[in-house]
């Protein structure tokens, strides 16, 4: 059998593969690909094992590690299950604007419930006109008295359909465009709201992406998120460590991927010898194995110096861009040398690729990822007028 590369330990790795097996993870995933729907039970039962908000903190229900041990925690949830799991249990981290800036009566009625798994909460900045641009957005929240009438669409949305709330991002207008956007919590049943998730994404079928039409909803005021003008401010933080987590899942899901590989490859005989024999297939997965560890050190240090409190979204950004292109590399070369039954739906490579495939573009695009890198290699001024905000 060829030797690997140890995985990242802790302590808490074996609690993980329990509750993976117990859940049956790995084919609940798999499932959920072909026939997509939320998946409630395993959400419920993962809040129930407080394997939802590892990173919340135990005032607000989470377990409260520290960033780095979350890190590995979802680098084994994506060895073990694939991208579907290890995305859900940082469903708390993306609402973590909430968290750190809803009032303490929203934080009780929307936070908590979530890190319970009873309540699903989107995150609806991106719209049709204001991807990758996020300060082009147009949705605006008007004041009207002590509530806020809002309008405009909301497109590319996890969990359109799905999730009970969204923490949605319009502007409050005001006398500079650079500090209008703010963060609302909007339920969904709430008159006005008219959601709809059609199928047929690549990949991650389960999040049911869509649109959400906002037609003048009357928000009590109680329902902004901190601040008129201060939530791409707030959302920086939870970006960055969002970065690095998500590097951490992709990196997990390409070594299950390489692991498999590199066994089968000693297996599999062609033209009379192991294809492992074959330099132009060992050299390949040679390469990914090292491009693998060197993506986890990288990303393995953003995390521990995001717990000293050093963050930089520079570092963030490049280890989410760099985890994506090496693990789409190996998971791509996994189906390339498992030949015509590595293209199927009979192994698990396919859909690995089509799920890791999102990261080129969700959470920011790659060439956002690079372009805040960038941004520190050159700082510029800012433009005076309107808002330029990267995704990332
Ligand atoms: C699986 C998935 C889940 C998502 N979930 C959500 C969600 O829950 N909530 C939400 O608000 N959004 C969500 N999104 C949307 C996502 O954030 C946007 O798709 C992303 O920010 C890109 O915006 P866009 O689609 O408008 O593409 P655009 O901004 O139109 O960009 C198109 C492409 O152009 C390229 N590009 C853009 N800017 C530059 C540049 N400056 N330099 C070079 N190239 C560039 C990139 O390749 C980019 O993919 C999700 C997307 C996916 C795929």
């Amino acid at each position: 059998m060829p030797e690997l590369p140890p995985l990242p330990e802790d302590p808490s790795v074996d609690e993980l593969r329990s509750v993976a097996r117990r859940l049956d993870l790995a084919r609940r995933s798999r499932e959920l690909d072909r026939a997509p729907a939320f998946p409630w039970p395993e959400y419920r039962a993962l809040g129930e094992a407080g394997l939802l908000g590892l990173h919340v903190p135990s005032e607000l229900g989470g377990r409260g590690w520290p960033v780095r041990r979350v890190g590995v925690a979802l680098y084994h949830l994506g060895y073990l299950a694939g991208t579907t799991f290890a995305k859900l249990s940082l469903q708390p981290e993306f609402s973590s604007v909430l968290a750190e800036h809803g009032s303490a009566d929203l934080v009780r009625e929307w936070f908590r419930p979530i890190v319970r798994g009873e309540t699903l909460v989107g995150n609806q900045i991106t719209e049709p006109g204001a991807g990758s641009d996020a300060g082009a957005i147009r949705a605006a929240a008007v004041p009207d008295g002590d509530h806020y009438l809002l309008s405009g669409t909301k497109s590319e949305a996890a969990f359109a359909t799905d999730a009970q709330a969204a923490i949605v991002y319009a502007r409050v207008p005001g006398p500079d465009p650079r500090r209008e956007i703010t963060a609302f919590l909007v339920p969904r049943d709430l008159p006005g709201v008219h959601a709809e998730s059609p199928a047929g994404d690549l990949g991650e079928r389960w999040q049911r992406r869509g649109t959400v039409r906002y037609d003048r909803v009357r928000l009590p005021g109680r329902l902004r998120i901190g601040d008129v003008g201060a939530a791409f401010d707030y959302v920086q933080h939870e970006l960055t460590r969002e970065h690095a987590l998500l590097a951490a899942i992709y990196l997990g899901v390409a070594r299950a991927s390489w692991e498999e590989t590199v066994r089968f490859v000693e297996e599999r005989k062609v033209f009379g010898r192991p294809l492992s024999a074959q330099e132009a297939v060992a050299f390949a997965l040679v390469a990914d194995g090292a491009e693998l560890e060197a993506s986890w050190l990288y990303t393995d240090r953003v995390l521990e110096r995001l717990d000293r409190g050093v963050e930089s979204d520079r570092d963030a950004a490049l280890a989410k861009w760099m985890a994506t292109e090496v693990a789409l590399r190996t998971i791509d070369h996994a189906i390339q040398f498992h030949g015509g039954r590595g293209y199927s739906q009979e192994l698990p490579h396919e859909q690995r690729w089509r799920d890791v495939r999102s990261g080129r573009i969700a959470h920011g695009p790659s060439e956002i990822m690079l372009w805040v890198a960038a941004r520190r290699l050159w700082p510029r001024r800012e433009p005076k007028s309107g808002e330029t905000r990267p995704s990332g």
